[in-house]
């Protein structure tokens, strides 16, 4: 399979080359014929499988082949949960899009809406947006959405596991019907299906990946340890290979903030990046570790929610998630698009359960080995009545001072999204914990 046996365009061909991608991936050569030939596409595909891509470049490929037609109004509008998100869309199809003349611009919140309203008002033919940002131009009437011929929603489940459905539906009732429109999901929920019925007209569906399942190429690893010694072993299993850009995830910005001045301590160069960070500092963060100024970013599940690092060796849970599902998000960042990749879990007999939990969604074994020097004094128990921590249950987290953390407005503008979390309403979800991260 090529990419110039899908139909594409040779302005695209060559940026592609000039990406190094030799071959298409799966859910790419199954999504990119239904969206050139001009279908609904329901696509259950989840980070790491390359759907930026399937989506991206036929939309590009159609963007250059039919005329704008008058002033010009966004022609395609990309949804997507996160700032991060929606910068690396941004970014995705300004490669890809090298070679042709469209333009696009990213409207999250969390910056000014001056320059966005600017660049919206100098006309451009993609937009990327985070909803509430979106709903926000709406209101002030800064962005003309009439002219929307196609409509992608990416990472569509956790648009609704945030809270978006309302500002999704308002974005939706204001785009013309007649238009094409591709949901991609990690999973195909319920809400995903009613979702793709109200507002998709006869999609064809693509599923490459059965739901939560977690690319083959990664291996599994937990070691055992007391939680008063994890930091230790982070420091022991880190300085094994210290040159490693590694990804270490905590379960809260507190233990973020606090694994990183540890680190730092110790003489590693570190940053973390979660939802009470500004986006500076997250852009920052996420830079320096992509250009190997820093070697460990310390992440919260949603901050971390789709970053795209390209061949991440080695992704440690410093906590595992309190929710199994987000064990493969996590791990999702490893093992990409054929690369070997290592998941490295830190577990302590309170988090048995959780190990347990995770065992049984992955269906498969994973190797647990005592690290010599870190043994535990109390063993993981992985029956029915493995403990696993209490709701709400925060690592070394001195009391919150007064009052409430949630913010008003956006949740989604003022903190990433992550806050979030604490408002929605847990459909399915019973055991995450009130206001994570
Ligand atoms: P995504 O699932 O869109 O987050 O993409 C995951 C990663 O795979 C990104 O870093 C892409 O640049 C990369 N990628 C996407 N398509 C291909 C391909 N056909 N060959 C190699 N890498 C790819």
């Amino acid at each position: 399979m090529s990419f110039e046996s899908l139909g594409l365009a040779p302005a695209l061909l060559r940026a592609l080359a000039e990406q190094g991608y030799a071959e298409p991936t799966p859910i790419q050569a199954g999504a990119i014929p239904v969206v050139l030939e001009g279908h609904d596409l329901l696509a259950a595909a989840q980070t790491g499988t390359g759907k930026t891509a399937a989506f991206a470049l036929p939309l590009l490929q159609r963007m250059a082949s039919t005329e704008a037609g008058g002033k010009r109004r966004p022609r395609a509008l990309i949804l997507t949960p996160t700032r991060e998100l929606a910068a690396q869309i941004h970014d995705n199809l300004r490669d890809y899009g090298k070679h042709l003349r469209i333009s696009s611009a990213a409207i999250y919140g969390g910056v000014s809406m001056g320059p966005q309203v600017q660049t919206l008002r100098r006309g451009v033919d993609i937009v990327i947006a985070t909803p509430g940002r979106l709903v926000d131009h709406m209101q002030q009437r800064t962005i003309d959405l009439s002219g929307v011929e196609v409509l992608v929603l990416d990472e569509a489940d956790r648009m609704l596991d945030m809270g978006f459905l309302p500002s999704l539906k308002r974005v939706i009732s204001a785009l013309p019907k007649q238009r094409q429109t591709l949901l991609f999901s990690a999973t195909f929920a319920p809400e995903i299906k009613a979702l793709a019925m109200q507002f998709m007209h006869a999609p064809q569906e693509v599923s490459v990946t059965p739901a939560n399942s977690v690319a083959t190429t990664v291996s599994h690893h937990v070691h055992p340890v007391d939680a008063a010694r994890k930091r230790d072993l982070l420091l022991h299993v880190l300085s094994q290979d210290s040159r490693r850009q590694t990804l270490v995830f905590s379960r809260t910005k507190h233990g973020a903030d606090k694994l990183v001045r540890q680190l730092e301590q110790a003489g590693l160069r570190a940053a973390a990046i979660h939802g009470n960070k500004s986006q500076n500092a997250r852009t920052r963060a996420l830079g320096d570790f992509k250009n190997g100024r820093i070697t460990v970013l310390v992440a919260t599940d949603i901050a971390a929610r789709g970053i795209d690092i390209d061949q991440l060796p080695i992704v440690i849970n410093y906590d595992l998630p309190m929710v199994a599902e987000d064990y493969v998000h996590r791990i999702g960042r490893t093992g990409r698009a054929g690369a070997e990749g290592i998941a490295l879990s830190l577990v302590s007999h309170e988090e048995s359960g959780l190990l347990r939990d995770i065992r049984k969604l992955l269906k498969q074994d994973i190797a647990i080995n005592e690290v010599p020097g870190f043994e535990l004094s109390t063993p993981l128990r992985l029956d029915a009545q493995a403990p696993r921590p209490k709701q709400g249950q925060r690592q070394a987290r001195p009391p919150r001072q007064g009052g409430s953390h949630r913010p008003h407005g956006h949740a989604q503008q003022n903190n990433g999204g992550e806050h979030a979390m604490g408002n929605r309403k847990r459909r399915s979800r019973g055991r995450r914990p009130a206001a994570k991260a």
